[in-house]
């Protein structure tokens, strides 16, 4: 059995999808009742709150125009979009650029940042540009293997408020009748209190799919254990954009009590390879730790790109384009 397989089965015997969802430009998902608008968050209807923002049950930034829920008030959205999904931004800004993701704004730039001279990757028309300094070097260039590896630096962020940013996306694509078995996890993910503790045990498993990938889709499930099913985690949201899938438990203290503090072992939702597994290499599985709760500065993460480059180097200038 290869490991595709193996991760397909394990998923048969022990989960349902309970929604699923692939969603192009042009798409309109409406999760809700627009005639009817009460907020699942914080429970308050008009008048005490207005509807009148669009409210995206996936941010933006990670692409999504195209699913929206008639259940969050507009104090909700600004507080998750200034606090949460803030996080979620800065810490995903990087492979989001390279996946090509457009936000409000179109892809992201990523820059040293500050004044002066420093460097800076941008996406327009032509594909990517790319600018450098020797004396201040981005990147390391491979040239046997046509690879680069960008040294880039996210903006600060809460790695638990990222976890939050995640498990409100899960929040807010379950169906009515699922809610009831999540109010620990709502309080927590709605609360800017970042040292309170829940969720401690939930690693985020992230798949990477090297190579060409579309940069205007986006696919989300909602796993549910089967019924007979008790040593596994209740519930899973599985996203997945650009060149990343991610699978991130939505923890019900109801419904995951008898797992508590017993380790777990589970396969990573089945993800399709890259479309050319032998030129970009395998799927890529790790599991990430998005529990620490101290504000995270100047974190530098390697970014391998693979591309045909071709590299022209001009004085101080490095530029490149794909
Ligand atoms: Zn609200």
């Amino acid at each position: 059995m290869t490991s595709l397989e193996a991760n397909i089965a394990f998923y048969d015997t022990h989960y349902d999808i309970l929604r699923q969802w692939f969603l192009r430009p042009g798409d309109k998902v409406v999760l809700g009742d627009k005639q009817n608008r009460v907020c699942r968050f914080c429970s308050r209807k008009s008048p005490e709150v207005t509807f009148r923002k669009v409210a995206h049950a996936i941010p933006e930034a990670l692409g999504n125009k195209s699913i929206e829920s008639a259940y969050e008030c507009d104090d909700c959205n600004e507080g998750f979009g200034r606090g949460i999904e803030n996080d979620l931004g800065n810490w995903s800004k990087p492979t989001r650029t390279f996946a090509r993701i457009r936000g409000k704004s179109g892809v992201p730039t990523l820059k040293k940042g500050g004044d002066g001279k420093g460097w800076r990757i941008e996406h327009g028309a032509a594909g990517f540009s790319i600018t450098s300094y020797e004396d201040d070097p981005l990147y390391q260039i491979d040239e046997v293997n046509r690879r680069i590896t960008f040294q880039l630096k996210r903006d600060p962020y809460t790695p638990v408020a990222v976890l939050k940013a995640f498990m409100k996306i899960g929040l807010t694509l379950l169906p009515d009748e699922e809610i009831g078995n999540f109010p620990h996890l709502m309080s927590w993910v709605r609360s800017t209190d970042h040292i309170r503790r829940f969720a401690d045990q939930c690693p985020v498993i992230r798949s990477f799919q090297p190579g060409p990938m579309p940069n205007d889709l986006i696919a989300a499930f909602l796993l549910r254990r089967k019924s007979h099913v008790t040593n596994y985690p209740y519930m899973f949201l599985v996203l997945g954009y650009g060149n990343e899938v991610f699978q991130v438990q939505l923890p019900s203290e109801q419904h995951d009590l008898t797992l508590n503090g017993q380790p777990i072992s589970i396969l990573p939702f089945p993800t399709p390879d890259s479309p050319d597994p032998a030129r970009y290499g395998p799927t890529r599985v790790q599991v990430l730790d998005l529990t620490g709760r101290e504000v995270v500065k100047g974190e530098v993460i390697p970014v391998q790109v693979g591309y045909d480059l071709a590299v022209h180097k001009t004085g101080s200038n490095t530029t490149s384009k794909d």
